[in-house]
């Protein structure tokens, strides 16, 4: 799905239910669960440690990445993500799960209710 197909699903679901509708993030179809949307990143679709391919990078202070994979700590430099990320991806990022319940329904699945 690209930005614009996410927009145009999001205005019709405003038209349903109104821009203050909540909007949850539904993961895992064999056992459905439930997460708030904290925020929306813009980064490389491959973001990984060149060394031992991790993806789990770690920010430091000066804004490089540490990795954080087993027996590696490897460093790369803010300088060189930028330079190298030409393959941006609009990421959508889950914030905290139900207070109520962690489950999201199944039917979130099921085409009848998709958009
Ligand atoms: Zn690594």
């Amino acid at each position: 799905m690209n930005i614009d197909e996410m927009i145009e699903k999001l205005e019709e679901a405003k038209k349903s239910l109104g821009g203050e509708a909540e909007v949850m993030l539904a993961t895992q179809p064999a056992w459905p669960m439930r997460y708030s949307i904290q925020g929306v990143a813009l980064l490389g679709k491959n973001v990984i440690c060149p060394d031992c391919e991790g993806y789990y990078m770690e920010k430091l202070a000066n804004g490089d990445l540490r990795c954080c994979g087993p027996h590696c700590g490897s460093v790369i430099g803010a300088d060189d993500i930028e330079k190298n990320d030409d393959n941006k991806v609009c990421w959508i990022v889950e914030g905290s799960q139900g207070r109520d319940t962690p489950y999201a329904p199944q039917l979130c699945w099921d085409s009848d209710n998709a958009l």
